[in-house]
């Protein structure tokens, strides 16, 4: 079956942090699926089918990495898709903090699970989906954010 990853986000919207953690880890793993986690009581910035849209749009070429939407646990997703490895980017200490609980949480939910983090470029990282929603939202230009298959005004 292979080395099986899912990359889990909101992804609201896909930044080029993003696909630069996605790009460089096509070579260690046999299949990637990007899973856009959703909650069903809280709409996001961006409609669920227009991100995943987009992220299938941006790896079309790569033939081992898919998109897929789910809602609940991370853990349980895993489960269902057969994925042994979550693939988590890192910014900042901040980061570590946060993904160093849910890294831990998720390995006692399923001791099968290992996360992987990969330290993004230092270009990269004061990139977030948040920033990129406020500069939209004030009326700036927010596309050197975003892979160029994003067309964030439609
Ligand atoms: P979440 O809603 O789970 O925080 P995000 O969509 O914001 O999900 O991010 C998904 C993953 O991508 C997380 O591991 C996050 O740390 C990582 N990530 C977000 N922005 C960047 C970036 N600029 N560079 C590298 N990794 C990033």
């Amino acid at each position: 079956m292979g080395k099986i990853a899912i990359f889990p986000g909101s992804f609201d919207p896909f930044t080029i942090g993003h696909e630069s953690i996605i790009k460089r880890a096509i070579p260690l793993f046999d299949k990637i699926i990007v899973a856009i986690g959703y909650n069903s009581a809280k709409s996001g910035y961006f409609p669920l089918e227009k991100r995943e849209k987009w992220i299938r749009a941006i790896f079309e070429e790569e033939s081992t990495v898919s998109v897929a939407t789910y809602e609940g646990l991370t853990a349980e997703f895993c489960k269902k898709v057969n994925a042994k490895y979550i693939l988590r980017g890192l910014r900042t200490a901040a980061d570590f903090e946060y993904e160093r609980a849910i890294g831990q949480m998720n390995k006692m939910l399923d001791q099968n699970i290992e996360t992987i983090f990969m330290l993004t470029k230092p270009e990269h990282s004061p990139i977030s989906s948040t920033i990129v929603r406020e500069v939209i939202r004030h009326g700036g230009d927010a596309s050197q954010f975003v892979p160029k298959q994003i067309d964030l005004s439609k």
